[in-house]
């Protein structure tokens, strides 16, 4: 094995943004780390709006968000516009007293170029001292539940006392390793995108859908990445887009429909010809048991929250400073005592639930969505999603009875959004049956 190769205390297997996070803090608690990715140039990256809690954790990674506004990482994100395809819109913006003393809450957040973000990140990262290793984890050598070691595709093997994976979630290395359960949210979804240049762009995430009640909701996303660039991306359920591609439409085809359907995009479609969409799909799902003797699951590869959230980005960091930290506070021990392994188990599998589950039955699926109306559905997940995401970046749960009652109270709020779809269900409204039923 090369010399930089040679045994480190942790070895990270991705360099995505959880992997990144991971590394820097793990470099900082003065260990040695390497970190095993596969990415290549031609990896579609995607993810640009965040919630409020994402830019400190940015912040503490060595990414201010002026250097990211100066830099033309990120532009600001002041607020979520609701535009609902018949000219009406509603904006969410955080009440302006959450600014002031005592709360003293930041009111502003990011649109990321993901891209540049990378190159940031990947520069911290070097001059932390991490060996970066561009090559594929395929499995692990392990005794019990405990790693011994990785191999990888060049046929390295990698031993570590320490192991985290953040392989996002395609791969989710660990979590097919040791057969972890899993809880899915909703049908798998295929996001279909594109950039286009723009004589200048608002501040803020826009969310295009439109007043009819489908059973199940598509929408388009319009972001700024720039000034003058925004990213479009429609979100539809896959069997939907499977069926259009049985007819012979292309990927092309079926992005250009949809967002022909909004005028404001008519001109940037035509102007953009010859540009093919990137496409991805995915299941949002959480993972349980994420944190075994020596290794913890971060990022995606943990859970897959619904892009809607704008909580994958605040979620991968957030894995990444917990499990960092966890690693750091026992490694010469070299084993998670048990109450560290299942409260992380538990922060990260309750808090992905809950905007999963939240997400699913507010605005995705039918009965609350239609009996309360698309405007006021977006109040009713919007609010307690953001106070969530505000409370536990203040208190930050990181003991068992902490983290457990965090769990509780987030659990009750699951079961109010249950038991809200099961009414809304099964005492609809007249004009919510019928629509719920053209299913
Ligand atoms: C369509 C879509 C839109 C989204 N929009 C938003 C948004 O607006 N806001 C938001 O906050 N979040 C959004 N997200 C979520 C966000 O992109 C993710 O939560 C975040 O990127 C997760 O980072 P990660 O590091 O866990 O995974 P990834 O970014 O997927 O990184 C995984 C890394 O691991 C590497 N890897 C994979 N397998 C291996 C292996 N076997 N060996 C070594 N390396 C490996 C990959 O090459 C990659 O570099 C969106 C997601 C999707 C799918």
């Amino acid at each position: 094995m090369q010399d930089n190769l040679s045994r480190k205390d942790v070895t990270v297997i991705g360099g995505g943004l959880a992997g990144m996070a991971a590394s820097i803090h793990l470099a900082r608690a003065g260990l040695q780390v390497l970190c095993v990715d596969a990415s290549s140039e031609d990896n579609a990256l995607v993810g640009e709006s965040l919630d409020w809690s994402a830019p400190d954790l940015l912040r503490i990674l060595g990414l201010p968000m002026e250097r990211l506004i100066a830099e033309e990482i990120a532009t600001y994100k002041r607020h979520l516009i609701l535009s609902l395809g018949d000219g009406s819109t509603q904006e969410y913006v955080p009440s302006e007293w959450l600014g002031n003393s005592p709360w003293n809450v930041e009111l502003r957040t990011l649109h990321v170029d993901r891209a540049r973000l990378r190159v940031a990140l990947r520069e911290i990262v070097l001059s932390h001292g991490v060996v970066i290793l561009s090559d594929k984890a395929l499995d692990v050598e392990r005794d019990g539940k405990t790693i011994i070691a990785l191999t990888t595709l060049s046929g390295q093997r990698i031993d570590s006392r320490w192991f985290v994976d953040a392989s996002g979630f395609a791969a989710s290395l660990l979590s097919r390793v040791f057969k972890l359960p899993v809880c899915e949210y909703g049908p798998g979804k295929v996001a279909i995108w594109n950039y286009f240049d723009v004589p200048d762009s608002i501040e803020g995430t826009t969310l295009h859908t439109d007043r009819n009640k489908p059973s199940y909701m598509e929408w388009v996303w319009e972001i700024p990445i720039h000034p003058n660039t925004i990213s479009v991306g429609y979100v539809s359920p896959g069997a939907a887009v499977k069926e259009k591609r049985q007819q012979g439409k292309t990927v092309d085809d079926i992005y250009r429909e949809q967002l022909s359907r909004i005028p404001r995009f008519e001109p940037l479609l035509q102007a953009a010809k010859e540009s093919l969409p990137l496409v991805t799909s995915f299941r949002c799902r959480v993972h349980g048991k994420v944190s075994g003797p020596n290794w913890l699951i971060v990022g995606e590869a943990a859970s897959m929250v619904d892009p809607m959230t704008s909580n994958g980005v605040t979620a991968a960091l957030r894995h990444a400073a917990e499990a960092s930290h966890l690693i750091a506070r026992h490694f010469r021990r070299g084993r998670l005592p048990v109450l560290a392994r299942a409260s992380y188990n538990w922060r990260v599998q309750e808090l992905a639930k809950f905007f999963n589950s939240g997400i699913e039955k507010i605005i995705y699926d039918w009965p609350i969505r239609n009996r309360i109306g698309i405007v006021t559905a977006g109040d009713v997940y919007t609010i307690p999603a953001w106070s969530i995401n505000a409370l536990y970046s203040r208190i930050r749960p990181s003991g068992l009875l902490s983290t457990g009652l965090f769990s509780l109270f987030l659990a009750s709020l699951r079961a109010s959004a249950w038991v809200l779809d099961w009414l809304c269900r099964n005492f609809p409204g007249s004009e919510t049956s019928l629509e719920g039923s053209t299913s």
